[in-house]
């Protein structure tokens, strides 16, 4: 995959900026997309200034079209890895939460991962390789999340959607790699977007793209960064779900108080 391109979804802030930035590093040319231009192209800027070839395709993902002109500009150019991160939350009580905010999550933490992974994935099968990551997250591998209902349903479709289609690929001998990235807490813009407060401290992006890259490279299908989150969804398998699921309650109840609009 010499020459090859690393696409990052979502890469204004964050866990995205930080995956182009550890993939420019290692030699990839750039293609970074998210609604925000001036953040992109700060961050385009500063790789040129490394040496780093970048592009910034400005894309609202939560519109079907612009993931089509999306992946419509990536067609001539060849994909070693695709980052596929885009997404937000919220929380609160479901049935007090703002449903347009909602119906957005589920455009842009279903519908456009979706898309892109399946033209993206369509690719990189012609090109006979590539690694594509979706950006899942732990809340994925937790059967309900209240108090954050819309958001862990949109991350167990992405988790679940992933598995399938990587064991689809390992029974056809591709050499095509899908994973599914699901961290805990990890400090970004995600809390002011989502208006919440992690109980559990966050680690940095920077801690979570440098053990997702690893075990990408080990194509390892579900990457879950820190042993305190892999213990919490490992002992989840051995108690019931209505308990799992209460429990998740409770610790998502314990950040309402920090949410400035919930009552
Ligand atoms: P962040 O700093 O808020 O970054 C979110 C990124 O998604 C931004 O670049 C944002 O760009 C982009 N985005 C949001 N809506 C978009 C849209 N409609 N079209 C295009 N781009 C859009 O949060 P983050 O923590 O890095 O989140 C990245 C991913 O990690 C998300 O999928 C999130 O669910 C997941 N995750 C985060 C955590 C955490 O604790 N932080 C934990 C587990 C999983 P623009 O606003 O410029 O469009």
């Amino acid at each position: 995959m010499k020459n090859s391109y690393a696409v990052v979804t979502g890469a204004s802030s964050g866990i995205g900026e930080v995956f182009a930035k550890r993939l420019a590093g290692e030699g990839y040319s750039l293609i970074l997309t998210a609604r925000r231009k001036d953040r992109l192209k700060q961050l385009a800027d500063e790789l040129e200034e490394n040496g780093t070839k970048c592009e910034i395709i400005t894309a609202d993902l939560s519109v079907t079209e612009e993931c089509y002109r999306f992946a419509e500009e990536l067609s001539d150019k060849t994909i070693g890895v695709f980052i596929n991160n885009a997404g937000f939350g919220d929380c609160g009580k479901f049935l007090e939460t703002d449903v347009d905010k909602e119906l957005k999550m589920i455009d842009v933490n279903i519908r456009a991962v979706h898309l892109l992974m399946k033209l993206i994935l369509r690719k990189m099968e012609q090109q006979n390789g590539g690694y594509l990551l979706n950006v899942a997250s732990s809340a994925g591998l937790i059967p309900a999340g209240p108090y954050m209902a819309t958001y862990y349903a949109t991350k167990n479709y992405v988790a679940s959607l992933t598995r399938a289609v990587a064991q689809e690929l390992k029974e056809s001998g591709s050499s095509v790699y899908v994973g599914a990235l699901c961290p805990g807490p990890v400090d970004t813009e995600f809390n002011d977007v989502a208006n919440v407060k992690f109980r559990l401290d966050g680690i940095t992006p920077e801690q979570c793209v440098e053990y997702a890259l690893k075990q990408m490279k080990h194509k390892k299908t579900l990457i879950i960064p820190t042993f305190t989150i892999q213990a919490a969804t490992t002992m989840g398998r051995f108690i019931p779900q209505s308990l799992y699921i209460r429990f998740a309650g409770k610790q998502q109840k314990r950040k309402l108080g920090s949410c400035a609009d919930i009552k």
